[in-house]
């Protein structure tokens, strides 16, 4: 394997570091090129004393002066767009990371997928990017590299149904009137994974599998019939492919999102690498299935319905998702109003057009001011 040029926007987070940490041992295969941050100019500032990427892009500088760095929204493009970039990981939250997704895509280049929600509310804008563009995308979501590690090489006709699998979350055995006093502490005690706060708290409500779902949709080409979720608490099985002659193929792992970073990057291939403890059987045993609460966790169904409705319904689900998000984080909110927020907007707004991308951050525009007018914030 030659090597290949990354760029990581959103390399201060959860999966960010991650990347950063798979990159560092993985020097003869890979070099950082780009890295971009929304805020943390000092973890940023370290990173680049040790990668040394050309480029350097922050988000929201204040007032500071950052020297070479550059500035402001449109690093994530810039960084996305460079020449000396062959693979971009897109580990941005939310829907700030679209118009880096579609750049990267239009000129060729691998999008190492984690900023689900560009897919979630474009889907349809990004298959025309890689088209047009002859760019790839490749998923680093855990549930959506293990359906692409059982699938490849097989033509797409030969799947019949994806089990996506599902923690449940830390209100996995809540009631819902437990869960409707919920507080942010409990939202974001999640039991298998330490991710962002955002994915955290989409993982209590389900948001996060419905988004999974509709990103499912767009990656595979699977109709939404061919696409159900279980609950798996021990996260150690990352999803299922049925095939067409019922045989059924799953990939393993402990829950480490090194183990996906490292496969987005070589797809198809793989390399050696330490980043995770040898599998122990024994040690993940028993391993355990049930089945989803639907009825109480709202947001999931709700997506999933968005995501059959097409248009603008998805784009709408999300924005409004992330704005609820972001009021129950800033505790202005309860748990229980999130799933409702975006109940309400997907009833007022879930036909709007979507055809465009203006249309699209129209869209999502009119989602979030839906739910500040909702709450009165
Ligand atoms: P995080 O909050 O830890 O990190 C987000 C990163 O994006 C940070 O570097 C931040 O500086 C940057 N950022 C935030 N807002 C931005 C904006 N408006 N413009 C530009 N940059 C911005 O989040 P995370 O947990 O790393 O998740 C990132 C993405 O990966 C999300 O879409 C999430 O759903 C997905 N994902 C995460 C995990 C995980 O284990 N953390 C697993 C699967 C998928
Ligand atoms: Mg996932």
């Amino acid at each position: 394997m030659t090597v290949r040029r990354v760029a990581i926007l959103g390399s201060t987070g959860s999966i960010g570091t991650t990347a950063l940490r798979v990159l560092s041992r993985q020097r003869e295969h890979f070099r950082v090129s780009a890295l971009t941050a929304f805020n943390n100019a000092a973890l940023l500032r370290e990173q680049e004393a040790q990668f040394h990427p050309a480029f350097v892009g922050l988000v929201n500088n204040g007032a500071t002066d950052h020297g070479t760095w550059q500035c402001g929204r449109d690093c994530l493009v810039a960084a996305a767009t460079r020449d000396d970039v062959d693979i971009v990981i897109n580990a941005v939250v939310g829907a700030a990371g679209l118009d880096a997704t579609l750049a990267a895509l239009e000129r060729g280049k691998r999008v190492a997928l984690a900023n689900k929600e560009t897919l979630v509310m474009a889907g349809h804008l990004v298959h025309a990017a890689c088209a047009n563009g002859g760019g790839e995308l490749v998923p680093i979501d855990s549930e959506h590299s293990a359906i692409l590690q059982c699938v490849t090489g097989r033509p797409g006709i030969e799947v019949r149904r994806v089990i996506l699998t599902a923690s449940g979350g830390p209100f996995r055995r809540w009631q819902p009137e437990q869960m409707e006093r919920a507080s942010l502490a409990d939202a974001l005690q999640h039991p298998t994974w330490r991710m962002g706060r955002k994915i955290t708290v989409d993982s209590a409500t389900l948001a996060n599998k419905a988004l999974e779902v509709i990103e499912a949709h767009y990656l595979f080409g699977l109709a939404y019939d061919q696409i159900e979720v279980v609950v798996h608490p021990q996260s150690v099985i990352h999803s299922f492919v049925e095939f067409v002659d019922g045989s059924v193929l799953a990939q393993l792992g402990v829950p480490s999102m090194e183990l996906p970073v490292l496969y987005a990057l070589t797809h198809p291939q793989r390399v050696p690498d330490t980043g995770v403890p040898p599998f122990d059987p024994l040690e993940v045993s028993p391993l355990t299935f049930e089945r989803v609460r639907v009825a109480d966790f709202p947001a999931l169904a709700l997506g999933i319905s968005a995501g059959r409705a097409g248009g603008a319904a998805p784009a709408v689900y999300n924005a409004s998702n992330e704005e609820a998000v972001s009021l129950f984080l800033e505790g202005r909110i309860g748990f229980a109003d999130i799933p409702r927020a975006i109940a309400s907007s997907l009833q007022t707004l879930a036909t709007q057009d979507g055809e465009s991308r203006d249309a699209i951050i129209a869209a999502d525009a009119a989602a979030r001011r839906h739910v500040r007018d909702l709450f009165r914030c």
